[in-house]
């Protein structure tokens, strides 16, 4: 069976109603504060009856019955307690009555008036008893509920129960919420909440603030005003980091669910289009009995670190392209975005001894602009460069992709061809040599008319050759041939040796 479990603030209700109760008890028991009704009645209807009894005995004297019947009925009219009056002499005859007092009259025991049967008796000149006036008051209580509460001895304690249990109970709750709770907590345990960087707030279970530490004046300009016992709800620029995340805040997430949330992001907005960025863990508070009592959130700013790290991102990005940047002007030749003479034998070797160690078929191919220096001398340096482009891109545009292509000095360009058997490295480089005197000199803009041709010195990878070196300097000497031979022609090194090209 479990015990039902009373709030703080109507428990503590009930035990001051409780004391006030006891309290006016004593008091009544000992002091005397509830007067007794019935006997200050008793006192006041004796009081009336004899005063009555006065008038009319003068009246029944002067013998005026007329004036004498008049009067006991205006009296019985205008009293409502009263229900008839009689004047019976010693032998017990009534002399004179109203309201059918003759019916209604019930001598009181002992002849001693009771509250409801008043009877005074009046005596002659002599001192002997003459007449008695008899009053007949209506019964005090009618037994019914309202008229028992009517009472003051019910009435009261009524009253202070419940008028008290009210006033305390509303009275309390005011006084509860207008109560600093962080003065119940022991100064050191704020003291030590007020060292802490990060922000922290306590809520109770109905997300009311209940302790807030000094940090959390730094998360937002407004955030100086938080009061002890205001709603968050009631805190918009807090609930402002939410509004748009469409997520409860996680300090109510944990009161529903009792479940802690560690390393949770907030944006702040701080007015004035700025932003503050926070890391929020919320845990629940439980009590001895493991229920929920509240909830404690932190709030650690991390806005700093963020910038920095974004800082940090942008000049990381900045370096990772300036390398490149680098990189690539390491490894290309800036007038033709070829491959530089150094990144081609770097790459070259790989290839080379790729090629060398599974003896698969490799070709060099080595090309020199034909009379290049007229070029320059009759057009001038820019044309110069102009044709090394135009030749440039139609070596580009005709070698595959696993070809290396490399401007290997001024006007001489080198290309690894692998896969290609002698006849095929020759019919390679003369569709090269084809193409550019064809097409180099008209894409020359500048010089209408202007003819380009190039000689081609061509090698194969055979066992006898020992390095990427001797490998270029056999197609270089195929170059030569080609020089010798009257230009514009393909060479390949074997047949240089072995028969006339
Ligand atoms: P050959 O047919 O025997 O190869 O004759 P050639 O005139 O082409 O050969 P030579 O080696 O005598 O001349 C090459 C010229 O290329 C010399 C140099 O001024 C020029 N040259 C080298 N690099 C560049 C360059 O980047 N731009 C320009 N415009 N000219 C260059
Ligand atoms: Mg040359
Ligand atoms: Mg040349």
């Amino acid at each position: 069976m479990s015990a039902v479990r009373l709030s703080p603030s109507i428990s503590i209700t009930l035990g001051l109603v409780s004391l006030t109760l006891v309290l006016y008890l004593f008091l009544d028991v000992f002091v005397g504060i509830v007067p007794n009704e019935e006997q200050s009645l008793k006192q006041s209807r004796d009081q009336v009856s004899s005063n009555l009894a006065l008038q009319l005995g003068t009246l029944l004297r002067a013998g005026d019955t007329e004036m004498l019947q008049r009067v006991m009925r205006n009296i019985q009219k205008h009293d409502d307690s009263i229900i008839s009056i009689g004047i019976r002499d010693t032998q017990g005859k009534l002399l004179a009555q109203s309201g059918l007092h003759w019916k209604l009259w019930t001598p009181p025991p002992e002849n001693r008036s009771t509250l409801n049967n008043v009877q005074v008796p009046l005596y002659d000149r002599d001192h002997k008893p003459w007449i008695n006036v008899e009053v007949n008051f209506r019964p005090h209580s009618n037994g019914s509920a309202l008229e028992l509460l009517q009472r003051p001895s019910v009435a009261m304690p009524l009253s202070l129960l419940f008028g008290g249990f009210i006033a305390f109970y509303l009275y309390l709750r005011r006084v509860l919420q207008h109560l600093d709770p962080s003065k119940v907590i022991p100064g050191r345990v704020s003291t030590a909440l007020d060292t802490l960087t990060e922000g922290v707030i306590i809520f109770d279970t109905r997300g009311r603030i209940m302790l807030v530490n000094e940090s959390i004046k730094a998360i937002h300009p407004q955030a100086k005003s938080i009061r002890v016992g205001q709603k968050s709800d009631t805190l918009e620029w807090l609930c402002a980091g939410y509004r748009n995340s469409g997520t409860m805040p996680p300090w109510k997430r944990v009161l529903q669910t009792g479940r802690k949330i560690t390393g949770e992001p907030m944006l702040l907005p701080q007015g004035n289009e700025r932003f503050k960025k926070f890391i929020v863990n919320a845990s629940p508070i439980h009590d001895g009995e493991q229920k929920i009592r509240g909830c404690l959130v932190t709030f650690q700013d991390v806005t700093r670190q963020e910038q920095i790290m974004a800082k940090l991102r942008e000049s990381q990005q900045k370096i990772q392209a300036q390398n490149e940047a680098l990189q690539h002007l390491a490894n290309y030749d800036q007038l033709t975005q070829l491959l530089n003479r150094r990144a081609f034998y770097e790459r070259g070797e790989e290839m080379f001894s790729r090629h060398k160690r599974t003896g698969k078929p490799l070709a060099f191919v080595m090309c020199d602009i034909d009379h290049f220096k007229s070029v320059n001398d009759n057009y001038g340096h820019p044309v110069g460069d102009e044709a090394i482009r135009a030749v440039t891109s139609l070596l580009r545009d005709n070698v595959r992709d696993v070809d290396i292509v490399g401007r290997y000095g001024g006007e001489e360009f080198c290309v690894l061809v692998p896969g290609l058997t002698a006849g095929d490295a020759v019919a390679f480089a003369e569709n090269l040599r084809a193409k550019i005197e064809q097409h180099a000199g008209p894409a020359v803009k500048s010089v209408p008319g202007l003819k380009l041709t190039s000689s081609f010195g061509v090698s194969i990878l055979t066992p006898g050759v020992a390095s990427l070196d001797a490998f270029i300097e056999q197609g270089d000497q195929a170059l030569y041939e080609s020089k010798k031979n009257g230009r514009n022609i393909v060479s390949l090194y074997q047949a240089v040796t072995k028969e006339s090209a």
